[in-house]
């Protein structure tokens, strides 16, 4: 058991880990400055864990709030889910991306530093692979970023490389992430996106309600069996617990480790639709629209590393993943209905 800080906590893939790792008897304490969440969320994991989470609503820029969190709560490891994570914006907003992602990681490891907090688990993303030169994507293809999102992502990357080979003491998994979709099979937290979505899942989960008409499928010209591109999505669930596994692994081992955390196995944008629809008994209407900028065809990864370090494996289907998203989904219908 461990104290542990989950920055960017109450986001996304963040509630999702905090909820597997409390389940296992980890105290955690999140932290989050609500930029791209809601402290609504709170409710939702008490019910789900059985017990308040403690919350700090802050900046990982604020290096003091940092220090004084990390010190009072006795942490022992920080997970660094915080940041923002839209590749389009981050053309249009390279500064924010830079300053939330990179000067937010350095912050944070100042104030680990301080603290003498040397564990870390950092969400990467498998965007710092660009791309794929071969597939399945191992953790040695070459790293290249093609948007600010990505180099930010690979800038933390290489500074946790540097840190670590300064000081023997650190221990710092980055876990490169391909496609997270789904949610919490009590349906009660999920993704849940402001305004219109960006990916794939969150779109088509708002189509089968009918509050968006119709899907873009955004390019059939592609050299895949369909002609659609193919991801690596995986249950935020299998991806929440790849974070235990990779603390444990870090409990043993010290130094810098880099791991994909995906399924190996890649679906297409039809595959999708039509989990959706049987998972969701909707139809799902969509139109063939042109590629969208700075897509790649194909991308799926060697999990064979996560493996043999972590003895970490995805479990879920991607019915799995449809099912618990339309769960969420409806949920959140009838608690906005009530
Ligand atoms: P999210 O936006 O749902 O969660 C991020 C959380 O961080 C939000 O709650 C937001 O309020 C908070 N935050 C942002 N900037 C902050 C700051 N400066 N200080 C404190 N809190 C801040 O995103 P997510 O999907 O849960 O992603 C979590 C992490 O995983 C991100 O670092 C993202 O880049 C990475 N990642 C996500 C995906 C994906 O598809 N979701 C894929 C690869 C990597
Ligand atoms: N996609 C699509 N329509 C959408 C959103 C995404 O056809 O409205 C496609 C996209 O072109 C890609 C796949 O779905 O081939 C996954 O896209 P997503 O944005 O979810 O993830 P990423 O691009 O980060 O892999």
């Amino acid at each position: 058991m461990s104290r542990l800080l989950i920055t960017g906590g109450t986001g996304y893939i963040g509630s999702h880990s905090a909820v597997a790792l409390s389940k296992t008897g980890h105290q955690v304490v999140l932290y989050d400055n609500l930029s791209n969440s809601n402290r609504t969320i709170l409710q939702s994991l008490g019910l789900i864990v059985g017990h308040h989470m403690s919350f700090v609503e802050g900046d990982v820029r604020d290096t003091k709030l940092l220090i004084s969190t990390l010190t009072s709560h006795n942490i022992d490891a920080v997970i660094h889910f915080a940041g923002l994570k839209a590749v389009g914006e981050s053309v249009e907003k390279p500064v924010d991306y830079y300053a939330n992602n990179v000067q937010g990681a350095i912050s944070l490891l100042q104030a680990m530093q301080f603290a003498q907090v040397k564990t870390l688990v950092f969400s990467s993303s498998a965007t710092v692979y660009g791309e794929p030169r071969y597939l399945p994507l191992n953790e040695s293809h070459s790293t290249i970023a093609t948007n600010p999102y990505g180099r930010s992502k690979l800038h933390v990357e290489e500074m946790l490389a540097d840190i670590a080979a300064s000081d023997a003491d650190w221990r710092i998994a980055c876990l490169r992430y391909f496609n997270p979709v789904g949610a919490h099979e009590s349906g009660l937290i999920g993704e849940n996106p402001s305004g219109i979505p960006n990916n794939l899942m969150p779109y088509l989960a708002q189509v089968a309600t009918g509050q968006i008409p119709e899907l873009s499928v955004f390019g059939d010209d592609y050299p895949t069996t369909d002609g659609t591109g193919v991801r690596d999505f995986i249950h935020v669930m299998d991806l929440a617990e790849g974070h235990i596994l990779a603390l444990t692994y870090l409990s043993r081992n010290t130094g810098w480790h880099a791991v994909n955390l995906g399924t190996g196995k890649g679906y297409s944008v039809l595959d999708m639709i039509q989990a959706f629809e049987k998972a969701s008994g909707r139809q799902v209407p969509y139109k063939i629209a042109p590629r969208r900028a700075g897509d790649v065809a194909i991308c799926y990864s060697d999990p064979k590393k996560a493996s043999e370090l972590l003895k970490w494996r995805a479990a879920r289907t991607l019915d799995d993943m449809c099912a618990s998203t339309w769960r969420f989904h409806q949920f959140r219908r009838l608690s906005v209905e009530s």
